[in-house]
């Protein structure tokens, strides 16, 4: 069975995506981080993923890139997307081409999505990752990473060291 991965871009993360509440890995280019800045509270929900392994800053390849682009200028749209939207695009077409990830690219831009189709990859708009809002909380414990749904303490038992929680949806639905 493939591993279900997002790709998000910068717009996915302005539009209000934490990657900590969705359920599977998400992956992005280091160029986001410098559209979003250090700061603020963007900033704290990219850091907290990284740091708990829900977001993976990754250079897709230039094998891939190429790939990206040459479809792009075949199909008449390379000139409606940026350096980053194409290495956003590439990261996806690597994963799901080369790693066999289930990967789904999420943003609001109109080229990137209609690159992604072109390119035979799944993509998901912002508005759909907000319609589901019902999270709830589970406790984390960073030193063994083990996860407490219904634990009400704020020591992990295995390891004695102190949790934290998060945000996470209820339902089984993709996001
Ligand atoms: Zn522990």
């Amino acid at each position: 069975m493939s591993k279900k991965g997002y790709v998000l871009d910068t717009t996915a993360i302005i539009q209000g995506v934490d990657p900590n509440s969705l359920k599977c890995e998400s992956f992005t280019i280091r160029e986001l981080l410098d559209e979003i800045g250090e700061i603020g509270k963007r900033w704290i929900r990219i850091k907290t993923a990284m740091m708990l392994g829900k977001l993976t800053i990754r250079e897709p390849s230039i094998r891939s890139r190429e790939k990206v682009e040459q479809a792009a200028r075949d199909y008449g749209v390379y000139n409606k997307l940026s350096t980053p939207d194409i290495k956003i695009l590439a990261l996806g077409y690597e994963l799901h081409n080369e790693e066999s990830y289930d990967i789904e690219i999420i943003s609001d831009d109109y080229d990137i999505q209609n690159t992604a189709a072109l390119l035979s990859l799944k993509y998901i708009s912002v508005g759909v990752t907000k319609i589901r809002k019902t999270f709830t909380y589970i406790k984390y414990c960073s030193a063994c990473r083990r996860r407490y749904d219904k634990y009400k303490g704020t020591i992990c038992p295995v390891c004695g060291h102190r949790l934290i929680s998060l945000k996470q949806l209820v339902n089984k639905e993709p996001l």
